[in-house]
């Protein structure tokens, strides 16, 4: 049922959490969970790298002013660009 984005933006992520050897974030095209690999466990290994997501083959980068937080829910909660091809963030609210 998921599709390939048809965004080519690069969009910033900003709240990642720290798993066992990567950091898990939302893909903000497609909302979707994804990993990145850490070394060091640091934030610094991803600031500022950007990524393509192999599932639904949007771009994302790993904001200067990303954080860590402790909640799997905090990262859930942040917007995806998913049914919007504008480029224009979808509204979680609405649904
Ligand atoms: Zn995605």
């Amino acid at each position: 049922m998921f599709q390939t984005t048809t965004s080519k933006y690069i969009l910033p992520v900003t709240v990642l959490i720290r798993d066992k050897d990567e950091f898990l974030l939302k893909c903000p095209h497609c909302g979707r969970i994804r990993g990145i690999p850490h070394e060091t466990g640091s934030l610094h290994d991803v600031v500022g790298e950007s990524y393509e997501d192999n599932l639904c083959s949007g771009s994302f980068e790993i904001s200067y002013d990303a954080q860590l937080v402790t909640d799997i829910a905090m990262v859930e909660m942040q917007p995806c660009t998913f049914d919007s091809d504008d480029g224009k963030w979808k509204n979680d609210d609405e649904k």
